[in-house]
């Protein structure tokens, strides 16, 4: 085992092959982050591969740690380990091997946690609405448990778009905290329901908001003026999101020269 690890893998939720919650508890704990933002994790070229993943992509050099970006799903409240929620990318470098450890197996993860996606620029009466496709609902995850509360009068939004319903990895928790307070609205969106029992709303996350399917659910309007708006995860539908809600008079958050925006992102490639 390398000494150059710092981490500990300390449980694995399986969902569906190749999509999993990875427990991660640094040597370094307690941890310190804002929920929304995200670290990097590494392990080694020499770490094994999970069986049936395509081989190595070109590049790789041995003994070079192979590091990536995650979001953190675990709540900021929480300060003895990071939750990752992790998809294989069989082609890829880090997640095969991500994809191999098991409880107890060690791995390298980056002392700071870093990131402009968060709550801290949305006021107290403004909403949000949290949009992500696969695992990028997994900042959002990290955002609704440490802040989400049913008392305040912000009402907060989320929208997840899967492949397949058995993709939709929260939908437990996000349908029972619906389902109990007025203020929380959960809307999951599948793109492919041939041979899936779904019931729900079928297709890509743009088409179901410039349609309006999705503010037909929720009761209510995107409003530039009261609301911020979150997009992660797969490049093209922020792209696509972005412009859709950029006519709507919404406009890209940067802190210096656009500190009244309500659009952010975090594209994951
Ligand atoms: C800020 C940030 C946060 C991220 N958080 C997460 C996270 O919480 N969970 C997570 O699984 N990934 C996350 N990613 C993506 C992650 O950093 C890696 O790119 C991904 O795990 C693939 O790594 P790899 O070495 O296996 O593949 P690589 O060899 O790096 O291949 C990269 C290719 O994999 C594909 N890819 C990357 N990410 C995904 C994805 N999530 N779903 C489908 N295809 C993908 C793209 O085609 C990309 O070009 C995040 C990326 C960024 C920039």
């Amino acid at each position: 085992m390398s000494d150059k690890y710092n981490a500990t893998v300390t449980e694995v939720t399986t969902f569906v092959e190749g999509l999993a919650i990875y427990r991660v508890e640094p040597d370094h704990v307690p941890v310190s982050f804002e929920a929304g933002q995200y670290t990097t994790l590494g392990l080694l070229p020499e770490a094994p591969r999970v069986a049936g993943s395509d081989p190595d992509p070109p590049g790789i050099k041995p003994g070079k740690m192979i590091k990536r970006a995650y979001s953190i799903g675990s709540s900021c409240k929480v300060t003895d380990h990071f939750d990752f929620y992790l998809v294989l990318v069989s082609e890829g470098a880090l997640t095969p091997r991500l994809f191999a450890l098991g409880v107890g197996d060690r791995l390298w993860v980056a002392k700071k946690c870093v990131g402009t996606f968060t709550l801290e620029p949305v006021r107290e009466d403004q909403d949000v609405v949290l949009i992500g496709t696969g695992t990028g609902v997994a900042p959002y995850m990290s955002m609704i448990r440490a802040y989400f509360d049913p008392a305040a009068p912000r009402k907060w939004a989320i929208v997840h778009g899967t492949r397949k319903s058995f993709d939709l990895s929260y939908h437990d928790e996000l349908t029972a905290l619906a389902s109990k307070h007025d203020n929380f609205f959960y809307y999951p969106a599948i793109t492919r329901p041939d041979d899936d029992p779904w019931k729900g709303p079928v297709g890509r996350l743009n088409k179901l908001l410039e349609e309006g399917t999705f503010e037909t659910a929720w009761g209510h309007e995107f409003d530039a003026a009261s609301q911020h708006v979150y997009l992660c995860g797969n490049p093209g539908m922020i792209d696509g999101a972005e412009k859709w809600l950029q006519d709507k008079g919404f406009s890209e958050y940067q802190k210096k020269k656009n500190p009244d925006g309500n659009i952010h992102f975090e594209k994951y490639w």
